[in-house]
């Protein structure tokens, strides 16, 4: 079952236009969530993201914070979910060609929800293959990293470059050849003990497993590099590894044909753990207060 403008239809009855300013441009923003034991993990920071992501096209959402959480909670409801991904999607709407926003009266607003396929335990064993790709990551004066946009046509081309490559992520550089990060992950590494990974000001999205984990990070007293890094210091890094939403911490096993030493490393465990108390005491927290 689908949410779409106000209304739970079957997934076969979830149509948009056409004349979607989504469709036709990429016009539109989303969040993707995770639901631990029918919990939303940090539902109100990807929430404010949305608004954020929302204020930075001039998109005006039409629902409160309040009000999105009730439909999504419909959602879950509808879907008998319990673990699950659930996307939302707001794009401009419908309206006749042309880029002016104005065309499109009312936003299209959807929530889909889908049960969480757990990635194969031997990604989280022996780690994934990574590729540095060619494709740049959008110059932020282009198209801030920060909007989290329906327009992922950078990100698609950087994947199709990974997937050539046999890889399962592609590592985006910046337009002055930093890393910045994968098509849709954070990028860390570990160098003699020290937690690195690229700065917001290297055009990235923030994600907000990667801000979980720099807190993880700091409570476990190691030492966090935000910075700029060259493509160099990943491939010789004694760990790496990629973050979201859906995969947390996911270890590397290979940076395009380098290995890397340390696969799953110690620091990159220790996180892995950290993390996934940090998911239990919030589901305890969240029935808690539903009690
Ligand atoms: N970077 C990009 C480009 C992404 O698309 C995503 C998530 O989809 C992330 C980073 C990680 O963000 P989060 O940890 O909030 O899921």
């Amino acid at each position: 079952m689908i949410y779409l403008n106000n209304r739970i239809v079957p997934k076969s009855r979830a149509r948009v236009s056409v004349y979607d300013h989504g469709f036709l441009y990429g016009d539109g923003i989303y969040e993707t969530l995770r639901v631990y034991q029918g919990t939303v993990f940090h539902l109100d920071e990807h929430i404010a993201r949305l608004f954020r992501s929302a204020a930075m096209i001039q998109l005006t959402i039409p629902k409160t914070h309040e009000a999105i959480k009730r439909a999504l909670s419909k959602t879950l409801k509808a879907n008998r979910h319990k673990d699950a991904v659930v996307r939302i999607t707001i794009s401009r709407g419908e309206g006749p060609t042309g880029l002016d926003p104005a065309l499109c009266p009312s936003p299209t607003f959807v929530i889909m929800s889908h049960a969480f396929k757990p990635y194969p335990a031997k990604h989280y064993q022996q780690g994934v293959k990574i590729a540095i790709v060619r494709t740049r990551r959008n110059y932020n004066g282009a198209l801030n990293a920060q909007i989290k946009s329906l327009n992922f046509l950078n990100n698609v081309l950087a994947r199709i470059e990974a997937k050539k490559e046999g890889a399962l992520e592609g590592i985006m550089l910046n337009y002055r050849s930093f890393i910045a990060e994968g098509t849709v992950s954070n990028v860390f590494f570990v160098r003699d003990g020290v937690l690195c990974t690229p700065s917001v000001n290297a055009g990235i999205l923030d994600g907000i497993t990667r801000g979980l984990l720099v807190e993880c990070a700091k409570e476990l007293r190691l030492t966090v590099r935000e910075g700029m890094f060259r493509k160099d210091a990943l491939m010789s890094a004694d760990e790496v590894f990629i973050s979201n939403t859906t995969m947390e911490v996911m270890p590397v096993s290979s940076v395009n044909d380098t290995k890397i030493s340390s696969r799953p490393g110690s620091i990159t465990k220790k996180l892995r753990r950290a993390y996934r108390k940090k998911v239990n005491a919030y589901i305890k927290k969240a029935e808690r207060s539903n009690e």
